[in-house]
């Protein structure tokens, strides 16, 4: 055999300017936060415009006004989102910082798969519920939390689950994630939605707003910034 006939020239990958930084969005992303307006997001409650607050180009949760989902529907793709425990939060467990992140929302609450977003810096909880776990069906790999008050970035890429016309269950989701540039979630094959009470299952759909939460804990609201999405085939 000559080498040129394991070569492979075509198609030829399109071409994709990285972001300035690893917090920027490369060329062919969708900016779901610039920092300037929360426009790519809406409640997920009654789809009325979303009311967290902007400010010095952060987004800050509203706990009154509930969770918030983008106005587009996704189904595979790339995000990256950073956020942020306020550096005086208090309380403790499940209630010091929770937020969540739905990769996809298949109905209104908390309905859908949440990648949990919680201060587990120091903050022990059941370990299927801390920062970075597949909510009760997957701890972290590691903890790679930093301290609050600190800059942390989840970096996910999200199979979503396929379904037969019937609404049986074809190939379900997949998810793997970094935290801080750290693997915490390493191809893990969902069990179902996220659920807070029983057994994992899957309903069928097929694209889904990306939702973020208002936990409803007593502790300060947590802040987002540079969130974006690129679409995969
Ligand atoms: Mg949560």
């Amino acid at each position: 055999m000559k080498p040129e006939q394991t070569e492979v020239w075509s198609p030829v990958p399109r071409v994709v300017t990285p972001g300035a930084n690893d917090s920027a969005p490369p060329s062919d992303a969708i900016v779901l936060f610039n920092g300037k307006d929360e426009d790519q997001w809406v409640s997920a409650q009654d789809h009325t415009p979303a009311r967290w607050i902007v400010h010095d180009g952060i987004l800050t949760v509203n706990k009154k006004a509930g969770n918030i989902e983008t106005r587009r529907r996704f189904k595979d793709y790339q995000l990256h989102l950073e956020y942020r425990i306020p550096a005086d939060i208090t309380g403790s467990g499940q209630a010091r910082g929770n937020s969540g992140l739905f990769l996809a929302s298949t109905g209104p609450g908390d309905r859908g798969y949440e990648l949990q977003i919680l201060d587990s810096y120091h903050n022990s909880t059941y370990v299927n519920g801390q920062a970075g776990a597949v909510y009760k069906q997957s701890p972290p790999l590691v903890n790679a939390c930093r301290r609050p008050g600190q800059w942390q970035s989840y970096d996910v890429i999200w199979t979503a689950p396929t379904f037969h016309k019937s609404g049986a269950l074809k190939t379900p989701a997949r998810i793997t994630a970094f935290q801080n540039g750290v693997l915490i979630q390493n191809d893990f094959t969902l069990r179902g939605e996220t659920l807070y009470i029983g057994k994992p299952f899957y309903q069928a759909y097929d694209r889904a707003p990306i939702k973020l939460q208002a936990h409803g804990d007593p502790s300060q609201p947590i802040s987002f910034r540079n969130i974006w999405v690129r679409e995969l085939p």
